[in-house]
């Protein structure tokens, strides 16, 4: 895959995604700001000119690219926090604080731009992080305060704005209490979407699987033989079933007790499993039943399949459950037609089934007759 692809692969996923998502939006609130800058030059209120207005435009923009660049490359998941909330967040402050060291009249507008700030991270901080911020915003103002006290005291009505000040530092506060249950909340419902995805996939498993043995159960795999029949009606591959049957399995459980037929049946299970392809369906039909459904096999094949499993469930140890234990399987196998439906295609490896019990159990055998069952 080439390196611009990869990138992309990168950005679709959920959280790069969400990720890039959070910095446009922070990027956008930047360019807010710099506008609102703009209006304030031309009103006439910012101090140092176009030049200046110029100088901190190009930095807050360049720092919001190089957030951009970081995240759409992937260079930000060496980070510990691949968000760079907090960069984001300290890097807005920086420019909003450095901006209003310029601004003459209306100081107080642009600090409400911090509000936008603490909402950006009430998406991933706790209490500490929000009054880093707090910190960070208060001590930075309060620079500009005196700053400006110092050099342009013309400018400036010190009790005005120290009460400004404090009112900014009040409202700081109690936005981070709220940012921090905000983030609790957040937290918490993301935590509990996980745990839902977990808990939905275990129903899904438990839904199509059989408990004892772990492979398919009925209902699952007849879902499967519908769906490998509605594409041979498409014309696609064809497919055949193998319907297998334990032999004298009755006989195994009176004789060393249910739980050896249950490992019998386990063991048996991971034998069908092992001698088919990754591509076929192998369920547990019922009690020693076992139906598995080829796909893209003709007869001929899928009896090759068959022999295979039987044989190889001929030779499964059973050393550890009773040294003379061991079992054999009787199998029917019946190829697709088409038109067919399923119950007749089952009944006709149910029939080749018995007649393989019929000829004395251990053996495969082929249903070649024509349908049984009228065509739908
Ligand atoms: P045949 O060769 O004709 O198939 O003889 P069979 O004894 O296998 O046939 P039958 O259908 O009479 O017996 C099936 C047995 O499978 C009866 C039932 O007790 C047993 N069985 C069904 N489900 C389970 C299970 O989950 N665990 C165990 N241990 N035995 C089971
Ligand atoms: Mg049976
Ligand atoms: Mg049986």
């Amino acid at each position: 895959m080439g390196r611009a692809a990869s990138m992309v692969e990168l950005i679709k996923t959920p959280n790069q995604s969400l990720r890039l998502r959070m910095t446009l939006v922070a990027t956008a609130g930047g360019l807010a700001h710099i506008f609102l800058l703009w209006v304030c030059l031309q009103l006439g209120f910012f101090r140092g000119g176009t030049g200046v207005f110029l100088a901190l435009a190009g930095i807050d923009v360049a720092g919001r690219l190089t957030f951009l660049v970081l995240i759409m490359t992937g260079a930000n998941l060496r980070f510990k926090e691949p968000s760079l909330t907090l960069p984001q967040i300290v890097w807005a402050t920086l420019c909003v604080i450095a901006a209003v060291n310029f601004v003459e009249q209306g100081r107080l507008v642009f600090l409400m731009f911090f509000l936008q700030v603490m909402f950006f991270a009430a998406f991933r901080l706790m209490l500490r992080g929000f009054l880093y911020i707090t910190v960070l915003a208060a001590l930075g103002y309060g620079l500009v305060i005196l700053n400006l006290a110092v050099r342009h005291p013309e400018s400036i009505h010190v009790r005005i704005e120290l009460f400004q000040w404090f009112g900014f530092v009040l409202v700081m506060l109690s936005l981070s209490l709220i940012g921090n249950m905000l983030n609790a909340f957040i937290q918490g419902y993301r935590r509990q979407n996980i745990e839902l995805t977990a808990a939905m996939k275990r129903i899904e498993e438990l839904a199509v699987t059989d408990e004892l043995t772990g492979l398919y159960n009925r209902r699952y795999i007849l879902d499967i033989i519908n769906d490998q029949r509605s594409r041979v009606q498409r014309n696609e591959r064809t497919f055949s079933v193998c319907y297998l049957d334990l032999d004298h399995f009755k006989r195994i459980n009176d004789t060393y007790g249910h739980q050896a037929g249950d490992v019998v049946l386990k063991r048996v299970s991971e034998g069908i499993g092992a001698s088919v392809r990754e591509v076929d369906w192998v369920s547990r039909f019922g009690g020693e039943e076992f139906v598995v459904v080829l796909s893209g096999s003709d007869l001929e094949s899928a009896r090759q399949v068959a022999d295979r499993c039987r044989r190889r469930i001929k030779e499964i140890s059973f050393d550890d459950v009773a040294p003379d234990l061991w079992v054999t399987v009787s199998i029917g196998v019946a190829q697709y037609q088409r038109g067919e439906t399923i119950d007749n295609l089952l009944s006709r490896a149910d029939d080749a089934l018995y007649q393989a019990k019929e000829q004395g159990r251990n053996c495969t055998v082929c249903e070649t007759a024509l349908l049984q069952a009228a065509l739908n």
